[in-house]
């Protein structure tokens, strides 16, 4: 747990309080002898808004203590807030004090129970302003990173650095994996955990049909960029004469054409060669995930902005969870030593060749990690720290007031592992490209993966869009509507594919989903124009029956929206992910300026740059975090 400023928790409370007291629960009658103590004694219950909707508390005093902190309800993400859920209460009862330290990456679910406890407080009759000032924990932890020599460190445990860690133990070195915050996963952790590859078993039964043939041959008449460029096409265009020659009906693909396509989405900015290493291996690291414990569902879909029926989804719940729990277990068994709490700060060289890194641990003192087959950074991204999208931003996008735009990162993306790099002269490409993703809904909660049934329509009831586009198209487009939002539109079939009923029922009932029986009730709910809103859709199904390409481009369509109730969810765009960062070539290994291995340092994952030009394909950067990261931790151990 990290420090924070107990009066950020004055005014968090006061800000998330939403329905705090309600008295003592009826079956606990506060002990009336109990006038002489600090609390009249009882059980108290009270809840205050975290990120996904109400933390209801029960509280347990006797006259003089705090005797018991219990989570009664809450919906808030699985493994991010799980630290916060147990050690909250526990410090809470364990120091007597409501000054504990919130838990870093889980802040708004520790400060909602520490805000509803705090009601339960002073429902007691408790001093809550007292119990803020007593100090709460300081005691050493046990096991904490020393001073030590290792084959591999690899720093950061996203899935960059646990797929390094995995296959460097994999390839038989020792293994040291540090994470700053107390819990693993980064970026990889929050995501759907959607994965591109081609996949010629899983794709069989995907159609092909007139608007992606269109797609290929428009990208197959793109002028040359580049000799590399030419020839990645050349390449296409004879799998697509073979494949129209087989008179085959299902889906085309090819690593080549999954390749041209991410070439194509970039602006042709990205490095030709690092993308095909990525698509030429993608399949290969998820049959491996697979080997280690990622359960991959039998479809492939399109996830936004993925441009094709590519996208694999972990079971049961398509999240990147999903992937950090099979890639944990497995590093620990391969003997992976991993440590929490602990931060690399600054990489050690000798002659040119990086050699360790000094870290701060989890007790905060300086130790030394000196690494003799090298250092693997995997710290993802800078979309967490405003100060460097600031600096940056100019050189790429350009999005307007970017610093004063939310995001859905984790607080761990602030960019240290590119500082890090440039203490060594290594190269920083593409830093200004920043990823705004336009489908992140206002209220925390929201329908994953809606894109290929669901209309995008904005408060006046109108389409403005290709629900399919590139990220970069979604987010300008969201921006320029009115408040800057959006709602994405779909109906049951679609709802209940992707998400348990009880989910689905729960956001209703929290109001973070909109569900209504008709789209005319829909539209009232949402403050939209009734017949607008049918217009638009009774125009989106006829469209999906027609499966030609629309006004916006539109090209990938599959069901109508027409099976009530329907659902309503709003969107905003926020930072999402950082395109720029280290350069790194096929092997994984850091370039400095003049296209030079700097010895010693490896990259993988969001802290490198150069795959995704200006624009991220969806769904491509997990596989990119997970095959440099074998293919770093494969280059690492064999040194
Ligand atoms: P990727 O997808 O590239 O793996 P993630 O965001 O999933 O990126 O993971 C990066 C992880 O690195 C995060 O969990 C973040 O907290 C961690 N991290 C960032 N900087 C440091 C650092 N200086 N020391 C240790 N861990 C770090």
């Amino acid at each position: 747990m990290k420090k924070r400023r107990l009066a950020a928790l004055a005014v968090c409370a006061a800000l998330l309080l939403s329905s705090c007291g309600g008295g003592p629960k009826e079956s606990a009658t506060p002990t009336p002898d109990a006038q002489e103590g600090a609390y009249t004694a009882g059980t108290y219950e009270a809840s205050a808004d975290g990120r996904n909707g109400p933390v209801k508390v029960s509280v347990t005093f006797t006259a003089d203590a705090i005797e018991k902190v219990e989570i009664v309800e809450h919906s808030e993400s699985a493994g991010i807030s799980d630290p916060a859920i147990t050690g909250i209460p526990e410090a809470i009862v364990q120091y007597q004090s409501l000054g504990v330290d919130a838990v870093s990456g889980a802040t708004i679910t520790s400060d909602a129970i520490l805000a509803a406890v705090a009601a339960c407080v002073e429902e007691a009759g408790g001093d809550v302003e007292a119990l803020k000032a007593v100090p709460a924990g300081g005691e050493k932890v046990e096991g904490a990173l020393e001073t030590t020599t290792v084959d591999v460190l690899v720093v950061g445990g996203g899935g960059a650095g646990l797929s390094a860690a995995l296959s460097a133990a994999q390839n038989g070195a020792s293994v040291i994996l540090v994470e700053k915050l107390p819990a693993l996963g980064g970026n990889t952790y929050r995501c759907g955990g959607a994965f591109n590859t081609y996949d010629p078993e899983r794709q069989a039964n995907n159609p092909m049909d007139e608007a992606l043939s269109s797609t290929v041959e428009s990208l197959l008449a793109h002028e040359d960029t580049s000799p590399e460029h030419a020839a990645l096409k050349a390449d296409v265009q004879k799998q697509w004469d073979e494949y129209k020659a087989s008179g085959r009906t299902n889906l085309f693909d090819s690593p080549e054409w999954h390749a041209l396509q991410t070439l194509d989405a970039g602006d042709y900015l990205g490095n030709v060669e690092q993308i095909r290493t990525l698509t030429t291996n993608a399949l290969d690291t998820l049959h491996w995930l697979g080997e280690n414990g990622v359960t991959w569902s039998d479809e492939v879909s399109t996830v936004i902005g993925a441009l094709w029926n590519r996208s694999h989804q972990t079971l049961p719940k398509a999240s990147g969870a999903e992937i950090v729990a099979a890639l944990e277990n497995a590093a620990r068994a391969a003997n992976v030593q991993i440590f929490l709490d602990t931060k690399a700060e600054s990489l050690v060289s000798e002659n040119g060749k990086v050699t360790g890194t000094v870290l701060t641990n989890a007790n905060g003192e300086s130790v030394t990690v000196k690494a003799s087959k090298g250092v693997i950074l995997a710290t993802g991204g800078f979309g967490n720290n405003p100060e460097m999208l600031a600096k940056y931003n100019p050189e790429g996008n350009n999005w307007e007031n970017i610093e004063k735009l939310s995001t859905n990162n984790t607080p761990g993306a602030t960019g240290d592992g590119i500082t890090m790099g440039l203490s060594v002269d290594a190269n920083l490409v593409g830093m200004g490209w920043i990823q705004l993703m336009a489908l992140n809904s206002i209220s925390g909660g929201g329908i994953s993966g809606m894109i290929n049934s669901t209309a995008f329509v904005n408060q006046e009831g109108q389409r403005y869009v290709a629900e399919d586009e590139r990220r970069d198209v979604l987010a300008e487009g969201a921006l320029s509507q009115t408040n800057q939002m959006f709602y994405g539109i779909c109906d049951n079939k679609e709802a209940t594919l992707r998400m348990a009923q009880e989910a689905l029922d729960a956001q209703v009932q929290y109001g973070m989903i909109t569900r209504a029986d008709t789209l005319a009730e829909l539209a009232e709910a949402i403050n939209m124009p009734a017949d607008a809103l049918e217009a638009t859709i009774a125009e989106f199904n006829d469209l999906v029956k027609a499966g030609k390409p629309d006004q916006f481009g539109r090209r990938t369509w599959e069901n109508t929206i027409e099976e009530g109730p329907f659902y309503a969810v709003a969107f905003t765009p926020v930072v999402h992910h950082t395109m720029g960062g280290l350069e790194i070539n096929g092997s994984a290994e850091v370039l400095n300026a003049e296209g030079q291995v700097i010895e010693g340092l490896y990259a993988a994952g969001e802290v490198t740059g150069g795959i995704h030009g200006t624009n991220r394909v969806g769904g491509n950067a997990v596989p990119d975090a997970l095959t440099f990261g074998k293919i770093a931790g494969e280059t690492a151990a064999a040194k």
